[in-house]
């Protein structure tokens, strides 16, 4: 196939498949940051290749999601799940089957731009075998991750290592943050070069339904208060912190409190424990009967959830960005979210949502109370967190950030090949 006049970039999430439903097992925030990246890109004038790795014979080699836009999936291991911190040692497969690949077609990919930092190791591979720029985006980072957990995979020292060499070397880092680049600096390196752009949320999608008309979809009554999470069930989500906060203010609310906690997957999946562990401890509380576990919810019946809702919460005990938060925010619900990483940048306190400390259900608790009492501030948070929204996170916006970012340094490649041509000619004709 020739892309007649387009550039080609290849955007490689080993582990986060685009083309996959999100809110399961290990399906998050990156599988949709690659797969609205790519597809604003090719609106933009790119031509986009997702690179992942297969899950399941049953899964198709190539998704086409638009005319310029495809996911490409690659054996790489066994075709099943393999959980995140086992996939490393199938690497050097993955970068076989890219460049296999990358022979078969007509013109070559002029950017690469990897995700999380098993990608990263494929990007740095492809990027200096192929001599083309590589940009890198983290997701998560290993330093900060481990810090805020008490067993520290066995992949951890091969995780540091790369996501050092990482930060040094590649063309440029991008932060979603100024907290996750701050993050970079303090915790893993001071060299390398890093620019700031956010993530993005679809506006056009996220903020088109009333509360009113959500409610009565989903069968929630006008005078409940509800609270709701949407996300992972990981540990590192803090949905227990949530749940005792819940817990602690039910009181002042009476019966009419309800508690939708959306996401994961159904049971035999590697998200199970967690999603059993916080089924126990809400019974243990005493809040079944307010508490809701619908599962996984799709893109499509998540502005509904989050228009019904009061207040989202995101209790993260570490949160790189926190895309949930501004699909909330862009339905105009405040968030209550924790004090760290992303979600100080995303959440203005006092003006969009609030901030609590991670993992201090009182402090949560006591947040909760002030929006859920005060429905007029609710609103009032509510509707300046969609013209926040709408004036810094929207995926066009980002991926013209990026466009701009890959445009600059391809030309810089270009800059630097034909110096070199210049100078070994102008050697060759001094020997001559
Ligand atoms: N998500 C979803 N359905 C669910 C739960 C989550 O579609 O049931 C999506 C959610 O809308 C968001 C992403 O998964 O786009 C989660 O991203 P986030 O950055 O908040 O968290 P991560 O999973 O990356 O830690």
């Amino acid at each position: 196939m020739v892309f007649s006049g387009r550039k080609r970039v290849a955007l490689i999430s080993v582990h986060g498949d685009p083309a996959i439903e999100i809110g399961k097992e290990e399906a998050g925030g990156q599988n949709v940051y690659v797969r609205h990246v790519g597809e604003a890109l090719a609106l933009q004038g790119w031509q986009v290749d997702m690179f992942t790795r297969r899950t399941s014979p049953e899964q198709s080699a190539v998704v086409q999601h638009t005319p310029h836009c495809r996911t490409i999936r690659f054996t790489a291991g066994p075709q099943r799940f393999v959980p995140r911190d086992e996939i490393f040692e199938f690497l050097p497969e993955f970068v076989q089957a890219f460049l296999e690949f990358q022979q078969q077609q007509e013109t070559p990919y002029q950017l690469i731009h990897s995700n999380y930092w098993l990608s990263s190791w494929v990007g740095m591979e492809l990027s200096r075998k192929l001599a083309i720029p590589q940009v890198h985006t983290y997701h998560s980072l290993g330093a900060v991750k481990y810090k805020s957990i008490s067993t520290i995979p066995l992949i951890a020292k091969t995780r540091l290592a790369v996501e050092k060499k990482c930060l040094e070397t590649v063309d440029r880092v991008v932060a979603t943050s100024p907290q996750e680049q701050e993050h970079m600096r303090s915790l893993v390196s001071a060299h390398g070069k890093v620019d700031i752009i956010p993530c993005g949320t679809r506006i056009d999608h996220f903020g088109t339904i009333a509360q009113a008309e959500a409610r009565h979809t989903l069968g929630i009554k006008p005078d409940e208060k509800v609270v709701l999470y949407v996300g992972r069930f990981d540990p590192r989500k803090g949905i227990e912190t949530l749940v005792r906060a819940v817990h602690r203010c039910q009181a002042r609310h009476t019966e009419s409190l309800r508690l939708i906690i959306g996401g994961g997957s159904r049971p035999g999946y590697s998200d199970g424990d967690e999603r059993e562990r916080i089924e126990a401890i809400v019974a243990e509380l005493g809040i079944t009967a307010i508490t809701h576990f619908p599962g996984r919810l799709s893109h499509e019946d998540l502005p509904t959830y989050y228009a019904a809702a009061d207040v989202c919460v995101v209790p993260s005990h570490y949160e790189p960005f926190g895309l949930v938060t501004i699909e909330a925010m862009a339905c105009g619900t405040p968030v209550i979210g924790s004090d760290v990483g992303g979600l100080q940048f995303t959440v203005v306190p006092e003006e969009t949502g609030l901030l609590a400390p991670p993992k201090d259900e009182v402090a949560f608790a006591t947040a909760l109370d002030r929006i859920l009492l005060n429905p007029d501030w609710r609103n009032q948070l509510g509707q300046a967190a969609r013209q926040r929204v709408e004036t810094m996170f929207s995926w066009h916006g980002v991926a013209s950030q990026l466009g701009h970012l890959y445009e600059a340094l391809i030309e810089e490649q270009q800059l630097q090949e034909s110096s070199v041509d210049a100078s070994s000619k102008s050697l060759a004709q001094v020997s001559a």
